[in-house]
Parts: C-alpha cells; sequence; structure tokens
C-alpha cells in the first residue's frame, strides 16, 4: 500500500489537519486529531509552571516557608496552590478562552487544574469543587464562567463533587488598588451565600475555590471568609495561574 495512498484516505477521513488550539500552528501526527485540542510544542514550552520552594501558605514561589506579604497578614484561606505563572502561554491562554470566548482551551486548561490538584492534594476526595461566581451581569455578557468551566472538568476526572455555595452580589471594578487595606474593603460585600444552596450545605464541609487566576488573593479571601462564616472547615485554592 503506498504512503501517498494511504494519505489521501486519510485526508478524506480527516479533511482538517490538527492544529494548536492557540497559535494555530500544526500539529505532526495525523491522529492528533482523535485526541482532541491540543497545544502545539512551541505554545507548551512557553507555559511556565510553578516549581518548589513556595510559600506554604499563598503559593509565592522563590520565598522562604512564608512569604513577607503572608508574615505580615494572614489569608483567610488555608492554602493556594497553582499550576503556572500568569506570563507567557499561560496567560495568553486564560485570555483567549475569557475575552475571545475560545472554549476549545477548557479541556487543556483544565487539565493544569488536575495536576495541580494531585499534585499537592493527592488522593483527597473530600473537598467540595466550588468556583469562584461572576456577578450574573458579567457572566450574561461572557456567556459562561471560565472558573466553573474548568472546576467542571477537574471535578469530573477526578470525581470530586461540584458545589455552588457562593453568590457575586457586587459588580466590581477591576482589582486595582494599591494597598491590602484597599483591596479588602473593595472586596467587601462582594459575595454572598448562594440562597439556592444554603448554610446547612456549607456547614461542616471542606471546599476548594477554583479560579483561573490569582493575583493578589483577595477574591479568594472574600469567597473563604463567606464559607467560613457558615461554617466551613476549610477552604483551599486551585488557580490556574498566579
Ligand atoms: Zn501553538
Ligand atoms: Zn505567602
Amino acid at each position: 500500500m503506498s504512503r501517498t495512498w494511504r494519505g489521501t484516505a486519510l485526508g478524506l477521513l480527516f479533511p482538517e489537519s490538527p492544529r494548536c488550539v492557540l497559535c494555530g500552528g500544526a500539529l505532526a501526527g495525523w491522529w492528533r486529531v482523535l485526541r482532541g485540542p491540543e497545544l502545539c510544542e512551541q505554545c507548551l514550552a512557553g507555559v511556565h509552571a510553578v516549581s518548589e520552594p513556595m510559600c506554604r501558605v499563598c503559593g509565592r514561589v522563590r520565598q522562604g516557608a512564608l512569604c513577607a506579604d503572608c508574615q505580615r497578614e494572614s489569608h483567610v484561606f488555608f492554602t493556594a496552590r497553582a499550576y503556572a505563572h500568569y506570563d507567557g502561554i499561560a496567560e495568553q491562554a486564560i485570555k483567549a478562552l475569557k475575552y475571545q470566548g475560545k472554549r476549545e482551551l477548557i479541556p487543556i486548561i483544565g487539565e493544569w487544574l488536575v495536576e495541580t490538584y494531585v499534585r499537592y492534594h493527592g488522593d483527597d476526595r473530600h473537598m467540595l469543587v466550588a468556583p469562584v461566581p461572576l456577578h450574573p451581569v458579567k457572566q450574561k455578557r461572557r456567556g459562561f464562567n471560565q472558573a466553573e468551566e474548568i472546576a467542571l472538568v477537574l471535578s469530573a476526572r477526578l470525581r470530586l463533587k461540584t458545589a455552588r455555595p457562593l453568590a457575586r452580589v457586587r459588580l466590581d471594578q477591576s482589582q486595582t488598588t494599591v494597598t491590602r487595606e484597599e483591596r479588602l474593603r473593595a472586596m467587601e460585600g462582594a459575595f454572598a451565600l448562594n440562597g439556592d444552596f444554603g448554610a446547612d450545605a456549607v456547614r461542616g464541609r471542606e471546599f476548594l475555590l477554583v479560579d483561573d487566576v490569582l493575583t493578589t488573593g483577595g477574591t479568594a479571601d472574600a469567597c473563604a471568609r463567606v464559607l467560613f462564616q457558615h461554617g466551613a472547615v476549610s477552604v483551599h485554592v486551585l488557580t490556574v495561574a498566579r
């Protein structure tokens, strides 16, 4: 059987050659069309994974056991861990998902979360996966909540339960505030308990907050505060980037 013949047959079966979801570059190997969305090697090399040592609370790298910020003031959440630094391809991928609606990236980014969860939480399956909610107005505008979409990949892959214990009750301004005080004030009252979920479902439970990016930790702290106020026993945070 000639190579050309086989090539033609495959070309008929898979007329589209597989391409990188992010840059559009061709992926070697026709079989990759069967594997679902992928990033090319070049893009993958541009993802800068977070590595140890890191602050044991907020996960900031190249710091002692506790970073300077966490020594000064403690976070409300127990720990925050992320897959990658928020730069390069990780940043591009998150922005393409959020602002260009590239939903093909959801399984790829979701898989990064799975890897991060397993690395830091092992086979713990007690946590309820709680995506950080968007304000309904914002979610309507975007059409989806990226945190929820990637949280669903995580919970499906690891058979974790998903929960929506929180609601975003205030349409926030972007977090460009300088001091921690200002950040805290900006987030005050931004989240509340989701009425459909109820306080009984929060009491005594362990939560894993999922979001795309952790910056100051202010959003995660505000969410954790609401959960603890209603009797949660632990709140950990998992983000794609930080
Ligand atoms: Zn690429
Ligand atoms: Zn820290």
